[in-house]
């Protein structure tokens, strides 16, 4: 009897997930066969089955924040069996291009990627390259981890890009914000938290993660923000960011997708205000924010589902039906 794995498999843009059984792959290389425990669901998994990530490559199975163990190693693998393990979305890197050999892997020209190029987590099982898994503490919930592997490294690199700013704009208040505003906390700054207007619920959300203030994306900001973090993927956002930080303060778009910028005065840009995107992740951001995450206790909000019911978690990702992180539990068989 050949041992079998199951996946949610998306087929195509637009196309619902659905269930497939299929061998277990055999590691080669220096891949690992990972025994998945859990997998947090991502916006860009929204993107994935939209039809937004160009890059994609149908069918595919979606899924890159997974945790899991090593139940089998390639001949070159760089982690032994039973090493407890995070898939995160940098699935592997060329190391030649100008990009990786100057420590910016994040951008490489070659880069493949978990639940877009090669298959993720949405499944009991998948193969990943040892080298670019991220260690796992084996007493961590499998659970409450796999959020920290995208929202949370997503938010922790806008949050270091967004510099030594004390008071901080975020823009979209949902898995990644509420992780990178306790970590913003606990290094003694202030969070402004913008949502959609009339969101109560995600305003109480924010307050409740440690925001000083949270309110409506139609509201100005109460006093000038030294820095801005967007994370909803909508453009309007972006000039009424710039109206809202001060001379000198850098707008970061943390989305890997985001609805067309309006125009807007270039008096909004003025006063060396720096717009720039966040775009994936190194192993290094990995090491940096697993040390702080050590240190710091980043406690994730998040709503289980079995993975069978992978679209329904999307379903209410999409339509906002929570706050914090929706997470499969790929446990089961
Ligand atoms: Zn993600
Ligand atoms: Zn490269």
């Amino acid at each position: 009897m050949t041992a079998t794995m199951t996946a949610m498999v998306a087929g195509g843009a637009g196309e619902a997930l659905r269930a497939e059984a299929r061998p277990l792959p055999q590691p080669r290389g220096a891949e690992v066969l990972l025994r998945i425990e859990a997998c947090g669901v991502c916006r860009t998994d929204l993107h994935l089955l939209d039809g937004e990530l160009p890059q994609a490559r149908y069918p595919v199975v979606p899924g890159h924040q997974a945790v899991g163990r090593v139940i089998a190693a390639g001949p070159q693998a760089v982690l032994a069996e039973r090493a407890r393990v995070g898939a995160a979305w940098l699935a592997w890197t060329c190391g030649e291009c100008e990009f990786c050999v100057s420590g910016r892997e994040n951008l490489c020209d070659n880069a493949e990627f978990h639940g877009c190029h090669r298959d993720g987590g949405f499944a009991t099982h998948m193969l990943a390259d040892s080298r670019w898994c991220i260690p796992i503490d084996a007493a961590a919930g499998a659970v409450e981890t796999t959020p920290l592997l995208c929202a949370g490294l997503i938010g922790y690199r806008s949050l270091r890009l967004a510099g030594e700013a004390r008071r901080i704009g975020i823009y979209g208040f949902g898995s990644a914000a509420h992780l990178v505003t306790q970590v913003a906390v606990a290094e003694g700054r202030e969070i402004y938290a913008f949502t959609t207007p009339g969101d109560t619920a995600a305003q109480r959300f924010a307050r409740e993660t440690g925001a000083t203030w949270a309110s409506g994306s139609d509201e100005p900001a109460p006093q000038p923000l030294d820095a801005a973090v967007i994370f909803a993927p909508v453009g309007a956002l972006v000039p009424k960011a710039l109206r809202d930080v001060k001379k000198g303060a850098a707008v970061v778009c943390g989305g890997i997708h985001m609805s067309d910028i309006p125009g807007f005065p270039y008096a909004d840009l003025w006063g060396e205000r720096q717009l720039r995107s966040v775009a994936n992740l190194t192993r290094e951001d990995a090491r940096a924010f697993f040390a702080v995450v050590g240190r710091t206790p980043v406690r994730a909000r998040v709503r289980v589902y079995p993975l069978g019911l992978a679209n329904e978690a999307l379903a209410d990702l999409r339509h906002g039906a929570f706050n914090g992180t929706a997470v499969l539990d790929c446990s089961g068989t």
